[in-house]
């Protein structure tokens, strides 16, 4: 055990304490003062006597102050008659408030429960518990480079330069300086050349009369004050040697200062606030981009989740496995497809592999994982069978809290939503996310993408949370369910600018080919029949909706 426990068994009083050495000391000096209570106690001593002076009588003997300051400490050591009263310190890691609701395994298959005890909540109530127990985004500096595309800023980015740092030319031409008029005839020495090229800040200044050949995005020279461009011009003269421009003629009236001049930071004025706070950088290209361009070389963004995903069950093998399925063998086809899922959101994914029905197992691969991974997510062993581990494992071994273990969802009802209590790598105690899906890989997906991904959203910053809802017409009937189903469609738009839903086909919890092509699910309310066709319904996009 690495938890502390305690516990009498006959007449002794039985106290385990963590592995760690710092722990195990720790744990020790809390209990220790109390000891010799507690062995009278389980002694078998009278207990009415003993506590005749109340808590604080056996506080005060014990030499303990106010071990109530300490909410993490309740007493847990076995006692009749002061229940929620602490005159120990020992540490819990499980709230002793929320009573396992889960089977206990050790007790046989015979004494599992033969109905879930956790109530079924709506899609929304499931929702609204992930929002809150889900930790909020913490946040970093990160340089920019194409690691932080599908990143939430975290505060409001300024620019650091002018874009464009210089008077730069819009066209290949002539810079002038025009006169009042704005009257620029007759044939005129070139007698400067501005290329886009660094270093020619120094440049001559231009006098009135005089014209600079210029190139697209070059400084203009000091003095000039317009660009004519080459197509408004006519070459007159050339040097001796028949290469350079000599004279050029123009016919221009009506020129304006600054027409076809770009003002240093016109663009992007230094200082200016380029990108706010909840901004995502997007792979578009858009706002990496302005950051380039602006000279912002850092930005504090919110962390993304590092999502660890573990397959569980005795039947399932590696997807790659070579040679044919023995009797009963499963590819995991769970695990490579949540992984794919969660990197083409941009998450960093860890592998935790398949563990075992076995509660050994899946608890030292679960805590493994929580160590490592801000979210756990895992696939199968959330049905009512024996072999189901996942929420007596939460519940018994992890400390963890389940919030959720039934909705009222097709696809998807044993989804079991957890929080795990951890230790992160300075000693912190910090809040770990565990979803629990089912194994049936269509459902593990659907519920990947609809309870998951807001989780995810949330802790990296990302609002609103969640896949986007968008209105659609039913183009043929769809069947109903007593259960809200999310049912895997394609969605096209017609040239009328509607959106039309058609159903992948059978739509089976195992049948994972019900998402192949598929780009939304389809919110179809709960009931019986069916929906006709043309009706109006929500629906999930899941990716790009395409032209029908
Ligand atoms: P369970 O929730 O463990 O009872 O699993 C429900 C169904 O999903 C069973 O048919 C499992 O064999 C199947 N299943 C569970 N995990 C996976 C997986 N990773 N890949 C493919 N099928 C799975
Ligand atoms: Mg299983």
């Amino acid at each position: 055990m690495s938890r502390p426990a305690a516990g009498v068994r006959h007449k002794s009083l039985i106290v385990t304490l963590p592995g760690s050495p710092k722990g195990a000391k720790e744990n020790l000096q809390a209990i220790v003062r109390t000891l010799p209570h507690a062995c009278l106690q389980a002694s078998g001593a009278n207990s009415r006597p003993l506590h005749a002076g109340g808590v604080k009588k056996l506080e005060s003997d014990a030499g303990i102050s106010s071990p109530r300051d300490q909410h993490t400490t309740t007493h847990s050591h076995h006692h009749h008659h002061h229940d929620g009263h602490g005159h120990g310190n020992l540490v819990r890691y499980t709230n002793p408030n929320t009573k396992a609701l889960s089977s206990d395994p050790s007790l046989g298959t015979a004494r599992r429960h033969r109905e879930s005890p956790y109530p079924m909540l709506s899609v929304a109530d499931a929702l609204s518990l992930i929002s809150e127990h889900t930790p909020s985004p913490e946040t970093y500096a990160r340089p920019v480079d194409e690691t932080i595309i599908n990143s939430v800023l975290a505060e409001d980015v300024t620019a650091q330069e002018d874009v464009p740092a210089f008077r730069a030319s819009i066209v290949d031409g002539y810079a002038v300086v025009v006169p009042k008029d704005g009257t620029m005839k007759g044939v005129f020495p070139v007698t400067a050349v501005s290329h886009a090229a660094p270093g020619q800040a120094q440049a001559q200044p231009l006098e009135e009369g005089q014209v600079a050949r210029i190139t697209t995005g070059a400084p203009l020279p000091p003095g000039a004050t317009s660009v004519i461009m080459v197509e408004d011009t006519m070459l007159r003269t050339t040097t001796d040697d028949g290469k350079e421009e000599k004279e050029v003629e123009m016919q221009a009236e009506g020129v304006k200062e600054g027409d076809n001049i770009r003002q240093q930071g016109s663009d992007i004025a230094r200082g200016s606030v380029i990108l706010t706070r909840g901004e995502r950088i997007s792979g578009v290209g858009g706002e990496m981009g302005l950051l380039a361009a602006a000279g912002v070389s850092e930005v504090r963004v919110y962390r993304r989740p590092v999502i660890g995903v573990l397959s569980t069950g005795d039947e399932i093998i590696e997807h790659n496995r070579p040679g044919p399925l023995r009797p009963g063998e499963v590819r995991d086809t769970n695990r490579i497809t949540l992984i794919s899922a969660a990197k083409e959101r941009g998450y960093e994914v860890l592998d935790l592999g398949i563990a075992k029905d076995r509660c050994a197992s899946l608890e030292e691969t679960l805590r493994n994982g929580l160590r490592r991974a801000d979210v756990l997510v895992t696939t199968g062993g959330v049905s009512m069978g024996e072999l189901d581990l996942l929420k007596p494992t939460i519940e018994r071994a992890l400390g963890g809290t389940i919030h959720f273990g039934r909705v009222a969802v097709k696809p998807g009802k044993p989804t079991t939503f957890a929080t795990v209590p951890v230790k992160d790598n300075d000693g912190r105690r910090v809040s770990r996310v565990l979803f629990s899906l089912p194994g049936n890989p269509a459902s593990a997906l659907v519920t990947f993408h609809l309870f998951v991904l807001p989780s995810l959203h949330k802790k990296s910053g990302v609002s609103p949370v969640g896949l986007p809802k968008v209105p659609v017409v039913l183009g043929h009937d769809f069947p109903m369910d007593p259960r809200p189903e999310y049912h895997r469609a394609v969605v096209t738009v017609g040239s009328d600018g509607v959106l039309t839903a058609s159903s992948t086909g059978g739509q089976r919890s195992s049948k994972v080919g019900s998402l192949r092509a598929a780009n939304a699910l389809v919110c179809m309310p709960g009931g019986k029949g069916k929906l006709d066709k043309g009706s109006k319904v929500d629906a999930l996009l899941m990716s790009a909706v395409m032209s029908g």
